[in-house]
């Protein structure tokens, strides 16, 4: 990226330090800008699970410079295959390693978000972003571009927004009405693959369908771990802000479908072989309907704010990556701010929707029972990776 030279150096404001933030935090320093986040959190090492990472979002990792520092920590899968979860029967196989470089030009990765996030913020304090954490913003005026955290005000010539899936100023800044509970309940596991019976260790990305239910494993940590998820629907949860609510084996176990003898248990094994099992309920908003809603003034939104999706198209974190580059482009133009927000804003929230729309037609595709499942099943037997691949959003 280009830098801004010749200008006083512009200063942006970020409120929230997940991959989106941190990820626009770089991108706007990449561009010239000084950048400051403010993160609520006592400590800047993201908790969680895995994170696949598709060619869209590695690319511009690559770009970044942030690439190199995850490869030793990330797996490349060779492939992801679809089973069947009561058979095991393989349904359909797509080509992930070479091919995705090969036919994407960057890389597909899976990988512990921790690492992810250890890179970007490794990154962006190589690039001068200033992080603050332990501090919570609890006001921001979009027109004035300031901010409060605590008694001290802030300014700055932007704003971003990146405060997540369950952000509280979203809401007050752009009128937006709150998340809507799904019904559907991820749990995840993360056991260390050496204390697994051989025969259940993988280095591969598998996803396993059920009715009403799917699980999704593949490698972190260098293929060092297993990240497993289970996601379930049609179950009532409190909603809980966070990623941290222990749940027992034998509770999953009560709320899991019938499962073939392998996958039970590799599920059964999965809690011990690693830290337990975590639940979390997920919660989404419709397809963003126009630009609008991506910018307003000298305020821009990023990621889980503004597009939170269930992650049946494994692209949330690959959203926020696109909308920071994006941003960064147009952060390094010499626009003025408000036109350069809304030329972001207007870039973004199409294909935004487009992945937010097909996460939620995965959601109906991956449960789906009866007849519905026996045509998915035949289209993946006849079609084979044309229907698992996705072009228009890799290369994007
Ligand atoms: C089960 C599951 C599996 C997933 N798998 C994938 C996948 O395979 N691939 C993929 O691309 N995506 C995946 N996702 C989605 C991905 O995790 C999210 O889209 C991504 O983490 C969003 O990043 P973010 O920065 O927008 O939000 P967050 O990561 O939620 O970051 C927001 C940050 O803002 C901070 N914050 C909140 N309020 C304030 C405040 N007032 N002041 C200061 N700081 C504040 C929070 O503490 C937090 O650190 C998955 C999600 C789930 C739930």
């Amino acid at each position: 990226m280009s830098s801004a030279t010749a200008q006083p150096q512009l200063h942006v404001g970020v409120v929230g330090g997940g991959i989106g933030g941190l990820a626009a935090a770089l991108c706007a320093a990449q561009a010239g800008w000084r950048a400051t986040v403010w993160e609520q959190a006592h400590w800047l090492g993201e908790v969680g699970a895995g994170v696949q990472l598709g060619p869209n979002a590695t690319r511009r990792l690559q770009a970044w410079g942030v690439l190199p520092h995850l490869v030793a920590r990330a797996s490349q899968p060779t492939d992801l295959l679809v089973r069947c979860a009561t058979s095991a029967r393989v349904l359909g196989r797509l080509p992930l390693g070479e091919r995705a470089q090969r036919h994407h030009g960057a890389p597909y990765l899976t990988l512990h978000r921790a690492d992810l996030h250890a890179a970007l913020r490794q990154c962006a304090a190589h690039h001068g972003v200033v992080m603050h954490v332990g501090s919570e913003v609890t006001a921001l005026d979009p027109v004035q571009a300031t901010l409060q955290v605590g008694d001290s005000a802030h300014a700055a010539q932007a704003l971003v927004l990146a405060d997540g899936v369950w952000s509280r100023l979203h809401a007050a800044v752009m009128q937006a009405p709150p998340v809507s509970v799904t019904g559907h309940v991820a749990y995840r596991a993360l056991p260390i693959q050496q204390r697994l019976p051989a025969a259940l260790r993988s280095q591969v990305v598998q996803v396993w369908l059920a009715p009403h239910a799917h699980v999704v494993t593949y490698p972190v940590r260098g293929g060092d771990m297993l990240n497993l998820a289970v996601f379930i629907e049609g179950q009532a949860m409190v909603l809980a802000p966070h990623w941290q609510q222990p749940v027992d084996w034998p509770t999953l176990a009560s709320r899991l479908p019938p499962c073939c003898a392998p996958l039970r248990a590799l599920l059964e094994v999965a809690g011990e072989a690693g830290d337990g099992w975590r639940q979390w309920p997920m919660v989404q908003r419709p397809p963003l309907t126009h630009a609008g809603q991506m910018a307003r003034a000298r305020l821009a939104l990023v990621g889980d704010t503004v597009h939170p999706m269930l992650p049946y198209m494994a692209q949330g974190a690959g959203m926020a990556i696109e909308d920071a580059h994006a941003l960064g482009q147009v952060m390094a133009s010499y626009e003025p701010v408000e036109q350069a927000l809304g030329r972001y804003a207007r870039q973004r929230w199409q294909r935004n929707a487009r992945v937010q729309a097909r996460a939620q037609r995965n959601a109906r595709w991956f449960h789906a029972r009866g007849a519905k499942a026996w045509l998915r099943n035949q289209a993946m037997a006849w079609l084979g990776t044309r229907v698992l691949d996705v072009p228009w959003l890799y290369r994007g």
